[in-house]
């Protein structure tokens, strides 16, 4: 599932790729991926970085993504334990390690890392700001925390991935929680492999988050996103 359209200015594209968090993202300049499983390695030919946001199965395949990077030669973001299984398979210089609080530059578009609430080692979510400021976060398997209400306030975010089901705890509840928390101009219901769960969460945000527009994606599909006005 490669992206071949490049977005306008103040655009960007995304793809979901699996039932989990996974999701391809293309800004004017640079292809992120985070957390790809279950996708062949060579649907993944032009990413610039890959980040990973916790060593679940579901999130991290190390062979996959040790066969990405040698054909691509992209960077890779990764939490803490994520980052230990990948050490002896990526090179020293293509290999670095986030926790909650860091910012990296890929080019123009920034990767801030967040804290995750979800039962892993050293999970985090990923605050991904394209070079023309389209703000989109990435919460993986997060269940909601009080902080969110806080970053809503501070980032002002265009589209925010919620959590909805396989997970431990998570609901189309508690990602209506996260929506209601970050109140993002879209918010995408993912992690889950039923549209009954997606329909849910959708009919949460039009009953109690009216500014909030519900995007309910289908996998391997492209969907583009405009910032906010
Ligand atoms: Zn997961």
């Amino acid at each position: 599932m490669s992206i071949q359209k490049t977005p306008e200015k103040n655009n960007i594209l995304f793809v979901w790729l699996n039932s989990y968090a996974g999701i391809l993202l293309k800004t004017p300049s640079k292809t992120l991926a985070i957390d790809p499983v279950d996708v062949k390695p060579k649907a993944l030919q032009n990413v610039d970085a890959i980040l990973i946001t916790h060593e679940h199965y579901d999130h991290l395949d190390q062979r996959l993504i040790t066969e990405i990077q040698k054909s691509t030669s992209c960077t890779i973001i990764a939490d803490a334990a994520s980052t230990k299984k990948l050490q002896l398979a990526i090179p020293n210089d293509k290999l670095t390690e986030i926790k909650p609080g860091d910012e990296i530059k890929i080019g123009e578009v920034s990767v801030k890392a967040e804290k995750s609430n979800h039962n892993a080692q050293a999970p985090v979510t990923y605050i991904i700001t394209s070079e023309d400021q389209v703000k989109v976060y990435h919460t993986a398997d997060s269940l909601p925390f009080p902080e969110l209400a806080k970053l809503g306030q501070q980032e002002n975010f265009d589209m925010v991935f919620c959590a909805v089901g396989i997970a431990p705890g998570t609901s189309p509840e508690s990602g209506f929680e996260i929506a209601r928390l970050t109140k993002p101009q879209i918010a995408v219901p993912y992690h889950t492999a039923t549209t009954a769960s997606q329909r849910k969460f959708a009919e949460l945000l039009k009953l109690e988050l009216p500014r909030t527009a519900c995007l309910v994606p289908e996998q391997n599909k492209i969907y583009q996103v405009s910032k906010r006005k």
